[in-house]
């Protein structure tokens, strides 16, 4: 890896115990593939690809400029991509998560950073290179989204290690 860039990418990172839960539903509907480690479970917001050190300022402050509403995210469908990605999203994404994700976008666009145009697909990646769906399952997780983050992501001799480089609170709803 080249000491002067890092690949980075905006993501919520899914909460311990709701990970352990997730992982453990998972291994029990007993698929073949390449399960994904519990700590690295995580929604991919934003993919920034390989991005030079200097451009870090730029990125932590336009990310403290996106207001968006903590909300509530019910993960209760389990789908397959066509690569064999198995991954856990919700039915209903909720209209504050992709406010986030475009705020994000627009941000960076505005900042002159370069993205790709592939529209945002929420998903939570749970095993690779697995062949199939199973005949039947119905996970029904909540996550209660409060932050985001910006994360680095490393490998190492057990694979991926995303390195969380800095995190930022969404906005408390209001008292009725
Ligand atoms: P590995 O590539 O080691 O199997 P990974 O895909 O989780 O693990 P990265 O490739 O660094 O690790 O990706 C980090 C996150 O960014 C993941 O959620 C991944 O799905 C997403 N991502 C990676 N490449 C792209 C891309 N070209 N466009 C959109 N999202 C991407
Ligand atoms: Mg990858």
């Amino acid at each position: 890896m080249k000491d002067d860039s890092l690949r980075l990418f905006f993501a919520l990172r899914c909460p311990p115990r709701l990970a352990e839960a997730i992982t453990t539903w998972r291994d029990d509907l007993h698929l073949p593939g390449r399960p994904v480690a519990t700590a690295n479970l995580h929604l991919t917001l934003v993919f920034l690809g390989q991005q030079p050190l200097t451009q870090l300022p730029t990125l932590l402050s336009l990310a403290a400029s996106v207001q968006v509403p903590v909300f509530d995210l019910h993960l209760d469908h389990l789908g397959r991509f066509n690569n064999g990605l198995l991954y856990l999203a919700p039915s209903r994404p909720p209209e504050a998560l992709q406010g986030l994700a475009q705020g994000l976008r627009d941000a960076l666009q505005e900042a002159g950073i370069r993205l790709d145009d592939r529209p945002f697909r929420a998903h939570l990646s749970l095993l690779r290179r697995c062949p199939r769906l199973p005949d039947d399952a119905t996970p029904s997780f909540d996550w209660p989204v409060s932050h985001f983050g910006l994360f680095a992501s490393e490998q190492s001799a057990h694979g991926s290690h995303y390195r969380q480089l800095q995190h930022w609170p969404l906005r408390p709803n209001e008292a009725p």
